[in-house]
Protein backbone atom coordinates (compact mmCIF):
# COMPACT_ATOMS: atom_id res chain seq x y z
CA UNK A 1 0.00 0.00 0.00
CA UNK A 2 1.55 3.31 -0.76
CA UNK A 3 0.73 6.67 0.94
CA UNK A 4 0.77 9.31 -1.72
CA UNK A 5 -2.16 8.55 -4.51
CA UNK A 6 -4.84 11.33 -5.87
CA UNK A 7 -8.19 11.23 -6.50
CA UNK A 8 -7.52 9.36 -10.11
CA UNK A 9 -5.37 7.12 -8.27
CA UNK A 10 -2.69 8.12 -9.62
CA UNK A 11 0.84 8.22 -8.02
CA UNK A 12 4.27 8.28 -8.91
CA UNK A 13 6.23 5.43 -10.55
CA UNK A 14 8.82 7.26 -12.88
CA UNK A 15 11.13 9.51 -11.48
CA UNK A 16 12.79 11.92 -14.28
CA UNK A 17 15.82 13.44 -12.90
CA UNK A 18 17.42 16.51 -14.50
CA UNK A 19 21.30 16.33 -13.54
CA UNK A 20 21.99 19.41 -15.08
CA UNK A 21 20.56 22.48 -16.56
CA UNK A 22 23.25 23.41 -19.19
CA UNK A 23 23.17 21.99 -22.39
CA UNK A 24 26.24 21.08 -25.45
CA UNK A 25 22.75 22.23 -28.01
CA UNK A 26 20.35 25.03 -29.12
CA UNK A 27 17.53 23.12 -29.98
CA UNK A 28 15.17 26.06 -31.08
CA UNK A 29 11.87 24.49 -29.53
CA UNK A 30 13.81 24.46 -26.12
CA UNK A 31 16.10 27.45 -26.15
CA UNK A 32 14.88 30.03 -28.09
CA UNK A 33 16.12 33.26 -28.15
CA UNK A 34 19.89 32.20 -26.92
CA UNK A 35 21.34 31.66 -29.79
CA UNK A 36 24.85 30.90 -28.06
CA UNK A 37 24.23 29.37 -24.59
CA UNK A 38 26.78 30.44 -22.25
CA UNK A 39 27.39 27.26 -20.06
CA UNK A 40 28.42 24.67 -22.71
CA UNK A 41 31.07 23.65 -20.55
CA UNK A 42 30.21 20.37 -18.56
CA UNK A 43 28.80 21.32 -15.12
CA UNK A 44 28.48 19.42 -11.91
CA UNK A 45 24.80 19.34 -10.06
CA UNK A 46 24.37 21.22 -7.17
CA UNK A 47 23.22 17.88 -5.65
CA UNK A 48 26.47 15.53 -5.22
CA UNK A 49 26.15 11.76 -6.48
CA UNK A 50 25.25 10.63 -2.93
CA UNK A 51 22.99 13.30 -2.54
CA UNK A 52 20.91 12.00 -5.28
CA UNK A 53 21.44 8.90 -4.28
CA UNK A 54 19.81 9.61 -1.16
CA UNK A 55 17.11 11.36 -2.61
CA UNK A 56 16.19 8.36 -4.48
CA UNK A 57 16.36 6.49 -1.71
CA UNK A 58 14.02 7.94 0.61
CA UNK A 59 11.28 8.57 -2.50
CA UNK A 60 11.40 4.95 -2.82
CA UNK A 61 10.16 4.17 0.59
CA UNK A 62 6.89 5.94 -0.32
CA UNK A 63 6.29 5.36 -3.68
CA UNK A 64 6.39 2.16 -6.47
CA UNK A 65 9.23 3.45 -8.45
CA UNK A 66 9.88 1.07 -11.13
CA UNK A 67 11.38 3.66 -13.89
CA UNK A 68 14.31 6.21 -13.66
CA UNK A 69 15.12 8.68 -16.38
CA UNK A 70 17.92 10.74 -16.46
CA UNK A 71 17.87 13.99 -18.29
CA UNK A 72 18.50 17.65 -18.27
CA UNK A 73 19.31 19.96 -19.66
CA UNK A 74 22.12 16.99 -21.38
CA UNK A 75 22.99 14.45 -18.95
CA UNK A 76 26.15 13.75 -20.57
CA UNK A 77 27.58 16.76 -19.14
CA UNK A 78 27.06 15.68 -15.91
CA UNK A 79 30.87 14.21 -14.98
CA UNK A 80 29.54 11.40 -12.91
CA UNK A 81 26.99 9.35 -14.67
CA UNK A 82 28.93 6.03 -14.46
CA UNK A 83 29.08 6.52 -11.03
CA UNK A 84 25.16 7.39 -10.55
CA UNK A 85 23.68 4.71 -12.59
CA UNK A 86 25.92 2.00 -11.01
CA UNK A 87 24.86 4.01 -7.35
CA UNK A 88 21.23 3.25 -9.22
CA UNK A 89 21.75 -0.23 -10.11
CA UNK A 90 23.10 -1.32 -6.49
CA UNK A 91 19.73 0.11 -5.00
CA UNK A 92 17.39 -2.24 -7.29
CA UNK A 93 16.51 0.13 -9.87
CA UNK A 94 16.22 -2.50 -12.68
CA UNK A 95 14.82 0.00 -15.07
CA UNK A 96 17.27 2.69 -15.69
CA UNK A 97 16.76 4.84 -18.83
CA UNK A 98 18.13 8.58 -20.08
CA UNK A 99 17.54 11.18 -22.39
CA UNK A 100 20.40 12.60 -24.56
CA UNK A 101 21.16 14.72 -27.67
CA UNK A 102 23.81 11.85 -28.35
CA UNK A 103 26.57 14.51 -28.72
CA UNK A 104 29.13 12.83 -26.21
CA UNK A 105 27.17 9.39 -26.50
CA UNK A 106 29.38 6.84 -28.89
CA UNK A 107 32.35 7.24 -26.45
CA UNK A 108 30.21 6.40 -23.46
CA UNK A 109 27.66 3.55 -24.28
CA UNK A 110 30.05 0.64 -23.02
CA UNK A 111 30.24 2.26 -19.84
CA UNK A 112 26.98 3.09 -19.20
CA UNK A 113 25.90 -0.31 -20.40
CA UNK A 114 27.91 -1.63 -18.03
CA UNK A 115 26.58 0.73 -15.06
CA UNK A 116 23.03 -0.53 -15.70
CA UNK A 117 21.38 2.00 -18.64
CA UNK A 118 19.14 -0.03 -20.19
CA UNK A 119 16.98 1.63 -22.55
CA UNK A 120 17.78 5.67 -24.36
CA UNK A 121 15.68 8.26 -26.29
CA UNK A 122 18.06 9.90 -28.26
CA UNK A 123 16.89 13.61 -29.72
CA UNK A 124 17.22 13.66 -33.58
CA UNK A 125 15.40 16.64 -35.49
CA UNK A 126 16.71 15.70 -38.65
CA UNK A 127 18.37 13.52 -41.10
CA UNK A 128 19.26 16.03 -43.49
CA UNK A 129 22.16 18.19 -41.92
CA UNK A 130 21.30 21.57 -42.43
CA UNK A 131 17.74 21.08 -41.40
CA UNK A 132 19.25 19.18 -38.16
CA UNK A 133 21.63 22.53 -38.10
CA UNK A 134 18.38 24.97 -38.16
CA UNK A 135 17.10 23.41 -35.22
CA UNK A 136 19.43 22.41 -33.18
CA UNK A 137 21.92 24.94 -34.01
CA UNK A 138 24.71 22.84 -34.19
CA UNK A 139 26.30 21.14 -37.34
CA UNK A 140 27.18 17.38 -35.58
CA UNK A 141 24.85 15.38 -37.25
CA UNK A 142 26.94 12.67 -37.95
CA UNK A 143 28.14 12.38 -33.82
CA UNK A 144 24.26 11.88 -33.08
CA UNK A 145 23.98 9.25 -35.87
CA UNK A 146 27.18 7.05 -34.50
CA UNK A 147 25.87 7.46 -30.49
CA UNK A 148 22.57 5.67 -32.16
CA UNK A 149 25.14 3.01 -33.53
CA UNK A 150 27.01 2.52 -30.55
CA UNK A 151 23.97 2.13 -28.32
CA UNK A 152 22.67 -0.37 -29.82
CA UNK A 153 25.90 -2.30 -30.21
CA UNK A 154 25.89 -2.16 -26.10
CA UNK A 155 22.70 -3.63 -26.13
CA UNK A 156 21.22 -0.52 -25.22
CA UNK A 157 17.37 -0.32 -26.50
CA UNK A 158 17.17 2.96 -28.34
CA UNK A 159 14.28 5.36 -29.48
CA UNK A 160 13.88 8.26 -30.86
CA UNK A 161 12.28 11.46 -30.13
CA UNK A 162 11.73 13.86 -32.99
CA UNK A 163 10.12 17.67 -31.74
CA UNK A 164 8.11 18.61 -35.12
CA UNK A 165 7.77 22.16 -35.98
CA UNK A 166 5.58 23.53 -39.12
CA UNK A 167 7.93 24.62 -42.07
CA UNK A 168 10.84 23.94 -40.25
CA UNK A 169 11.61 20.19 -39.88
CA UNK A 170 8.30 18.99 -40.86
CA UNK A 171 10.20 17.74 -44.41
CA UNK A 172 12.20 14.96 -42.56
CA UNK A 173 8.89 12.92 -40.93
CA UNK A 174 9.22 10.62 -44.15
CA UNK A 175 12.76 10.56 -44.03
CA UNK A 176 13.00 9.96 -40.32
CA UNK A 177 10.88 7.24 -40.20
CA UNK A 178 12.96 5.33 -43.11
CA UNK A 179 15.91 5.60 -41.47
CA UNK A 180 14.26 4.51 -37.98
CA UNK A 181 12.51 1.73 -39.78
CA UNK A 182 15.69 0.59 -41.84
CA UNK A 183 17.25 -0.09 -38.16
CA UNK A 184 14.14 -1.27 -36.03
CA UNK A 185 14.64 1.74 -34.21
CA UNK A 186 10.96 3.29 -32.99
CA UNK A 187 11.08 6.91 -34.13
CA UNK A 188 8.42 9.55 -31.49
CA UNK A 189 7.53 12.15 -32.92
CA UNK A 190 7.01 15.11 -30.84
CA UNK A 191 3.60 17.85 -31.34
CA UNK A 192 5.30 21.27 -29.90
CA UNK A 193 4.72 21.80 -26.54
CA UNK A 194 3.72 25.44 -25.02
CA UNK A 195 6.73 25.62 -23.34
CA UNK A 196 9.32 28.99 -22.39
CA UNK A 197 9.04 31.06 -25.55
CA UNK A 198 6.38 29.18 -27.14
CA UNK A 199 4.36 29.27 -23.71
CA UNK A 200 3.08 32.95 -25.38
CA UNK A 201 5.21 33.38 -28.71
CA UNK A 202 4.33 32.02 -32.16
CA UNK A 203 2.78 28.46 -30.92
CA UNK A 204 0.59 28.39 -33.95
CA UNK A 205 2.90 29.51 -36.56
CA UNK A 206 4.61 26.15 -35.67
CA UNK A 207 2.64 23.51 -34.31
CA UNK A 208 2.34 20.75 -36.22
CA UNK A 209 -0.56 18.46 -35.08
CA UNK A 210 -0.44 14.66 -34.49
CA UNK A 211 -2.98 14.41 -37.56
CA UNK A 212 -0.87 16.41 -39.87
CA UNK A 213 2.07 13.96 -38.80
CA UNK A 214 -0.18 10.77 -39.89
CA UNK A 215 -1.16 12.41 -42.98
CA UNK A 216 2.39 13.06 -43.80
CA UNK A 217 3.11 9.33 -43.21
CA UNK A 218 0.35 8.37 -45.33
CA UNK A 219 2.05 9.61 -48.37
CA UNK A 220 4.34 6.72 -48.38
CA UNK A 221 3.10 4.49 -45.68
CA UNK A 222 -0.15 2.05 -44.54
CA UNK A 223 -0.12 1.54 -40.90
CA UNK A 224 -2.44 0.43 -38.20
CA UNK A 225 -2.55 2.21 -34.47
CA UNK A 226 -1.53 -0.33 -31.76
CA UNK A 227 -2.98 -0.31 -27.92
CA UNK A 228 -1.78 2.11 -25.39
CA UNK A 229 0.32 1.36 -22.84
CA UNK A 230 -1.27 3.08 -19.37
CA UNK A 231 0.88 6.03 -18.28
CA UNK A 232 2.62 6.03 -21.63
CA UNK A 233 3.05 9.60 -23.78
CA UNK A 234 2.80 7.99 -26.57
CA UNK A 235 0.44 6.63 -28.67
CA UNK A 236 2.17 3.86 -31.20
CA UNK A 237 1.28 2.77 -35.13
CA UNK A 238 3.07 -0.04 -37.03
CA UNK A 239 2.98 0.25 -40.64
CA UNK A 240 2.91 -2.45 -43.26
CA UNK A 241 6.62 -2.66 -43.71
CA UNK A 242 6.90 -3.56 -39.35
CA UNK A 243 8.31 0.05 -38.52
CA UNK A 244 6.62 1.32 -35.62
CA UNK A 245 6.15 5.00 -35.09
CA UNK A 246 4.84 7.16 -31.75
CA UNK A 247 3.60 10.09 -31.49
CA UNK A 248 3.55 12.34 -28.13
CA UNK A 249 0.06 14.67 -29.10
CA UNK A 250 0.26 16.87 -25.97
CA UNK A 251 -2.44 18.83 -27.43
CA UNK A 252 -3.88 15.97 -29.74
CA UNK A 253 -4.34 13.07 -27.52
CA UNK A 254 -3.42 14.62 -24.21
CA UNK A 255 -1.62 12.26 -21.53
CA UNK A 256 -2.62 13.82 -18.43
CA UNK A 257 -4.96 11.44 -17.25
CA UNK A 258 -2.97 8.75 -16.20
CA UNK A 259 0.37 10.75 -15.43
CA UNK A 260 2.62 8.61 -13.17
CA UNK A 261 5.78 10.84 -13.41
CA UNK A 262 7.86 12.94 -10.51
CA UNK A 263 10.64 15.47 -11.85
CA UNK A 264 13.47 16.03 -9.74
CA UNK A 265 16.09 19.03 -10.11
CA UNK A 266 19.29 19.07 -9.52
CA UNK A 267 19.26 21.46 -6.72
CA UNK A 268 16.45 18.43 -4.61
CA UNK A 269 13.36 20.04 -6.04
CA UNK A 270 10.83 18.11 -7.06
CA UNK A 271 7.59 18.92 -9.96
CA UNK A 272 4.57 16.99 -9.84
CA UNK A 273 3.52 18.33 -13.72
CA UNK A 274 5.77 20.38 -16.38
CA UNK A 275 2.13 22.89 -15.50
CA UNK A 276 3.49 23.88 -12.29
CA UNK A 277 6.05 26.25 -12.09
CA UNK A 278 6.45 25.86 -8.39
CA UNK A 279 9.43 24.03 -6.98
CA UNK A 280 8.45 21.76 -3.94
CA UNK A 281 11.99 21.71 -1.97
CA UNK A 282 12.31 17.88 -0.63
CA UNK A 283 16.43 17.40 -0.16
CA UNK A 284 16.90 19.51 3.15
CA UNK A 285 13.50 18.03 4.81
CA UNK A 286 14.28 13.84 3.60
CA UNK A 287 14.85 12.99 7.11
CA UNK A 288 11.28 13.63 8.02
CA UNK A 289 9.01 11.49 6.74
CA UNK A 290 5.60 13.23 7.20
CA UNK A 291 6.45 16.32 5.92
CA UNK A 292 7.81 14.16 2.69
CA UNK A 293 4.32 12.20 2.71
CA UNK A 294 2.79 15.82 2.58
CA UNK A 295 5.17 17.58 -0.24
CA UNK A 296 4.71 14.83 -2.40
CA UNK A 297 1.31 15.12 -1.93
CA UNK A 298 1.60 18.80 -2.60
CA UNK A 299 3.62 17.60 -5.81
CA UNK A 300 0.56 14.96 -7.13
CA UNK A 301 -1.65 18.26 -7.00
CA UNK A 302 -0.33 19.99 -9.13
CA UNK A 303 -0.96 17.24 -11.62
CA UNK A 304 -3.59 18.70 -14.46
CA UNK A 305 -6.97 16.04 -14.68
CA UNK A 306 -6.57 16.31 -18.71
CA UNK A 307 -4.12 18.25 -20.38
CA UNK A 308 -1.30 20.50 -19.68
CA UNK A 309 -1.77 23.54 -20.13
CA UNK A 310 1.54 25.06 -21.04
CA UNK A 311 4.29 26.87 -18.82
CA UNK A 312 6.63 30.14 -19.02
CA UNK A 313 9.72 27.28 -17.68
CA UNK A 314 11.67 26.11 -20.60
CA UNK A 315 11.88 22.34 -20.76
CA UNK A 316 15.88 22.10 -20.65
CA UNK A 317 15.36 23.86 -16.81
CA UNK A 318 12.62 21.21 -15.38
CA UNK A 319 14.29 18.25 -17.40
CA UNK A 320 12.18 16.61 -20.22
N1 LIG B 1 19.14 17.15 -23.82
C1 LIG B 1 18.40 15.95 -23.87
C2 LIG B 1 17.69 15.76 -25.19
O1 LIG B 1 17.57 16.72 -25.94
O2 LIG B 1 17.26 14.65 -25.46
C3 LIG B 1 17.43 15.76 -22.70
C4 LIG B 1 16.65 16.96 -22.28
S1 LIG B 1 15.46 17.55 -23.46
C5 LIG B 1 14.78 18.92 -22.58
C6 LIG B 1 14.23 16.28 -23.36
C7 LIG B 1 13.23 16.23 -24.47
O3 LIG B 1 12.41 17.38 -24.42
C8 LIG B 1 13.84 16.21 -25.87
O4 LIG B 1 13.43 15.05 -26.55
C9 LIG B 1 13.30 17.43 -26.52
O5 LIG B 1 13.07 17.20 -27.87
C10 LIG B 1 12.03 17.71 -25.74
N2 LIG B 1 11.57 19.11 -25.77
C11 LIG B 1 12.20 20.21 -25.35
N3 LIG B 1 11.46 21.32 -25.53
C12 LIG B 1 10.30 20.90 -26.10
C13 LIG B 1 9.10 21.57 -26.54
N4 LIG B 1 8.94 22.87 -26.43
N5 LIG B 1 8.12 20.80 -27.06
C14 LIG B 1 8.26 19.46 -27.18
N6 LIG B 1 9.35 18.78 -26.77
C15 LIG B 1 10.36 19.49 -26.26
FE1 LIG C 1 19.66 20.76 -25.08
FE2 LIG C 1 17.93 18.76 -25.13
FE3 LIG C 1 17.08 21.28 -24.94
FE4 LIG C 1 18.14 20.46 -27.21
S1 LIG C 1 16.25 19.68 -26.25
S2 LIG C 1 18.64 22.39 -26.14
S3 LIG C 1 19.64 19.06 -26.52
S4 LIG C 1 18.22 20.18 -23.43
Amino acid sequence: MYLVEDQYQRTFKTLRISLTNACNFGCVYCVQGEEVRKDLSATNTALTVDQLLRTVSELKTLLPLETIRLTGGEPTLFKELVPLMEGLSKMGISSIKMTSNGYLLADMASRLAAAGLKEVNISLDAIDVDVFYKVSRRKDLHRVLNAIEQCMRHGIQVKLNTVIMKGLNDSQILPLLYYAGERNIAVRFLELMKMGYYYSHEFERYFYSENKILNTISEDFIYTQQERIAGATSNYWMTQEGYRFGIIANESSPFCGDCDRLRLDSNGNVFGCLSENTAVPVYGILHDKDELIERLKLALSHKQAVQFKGSKLEMIAIGG
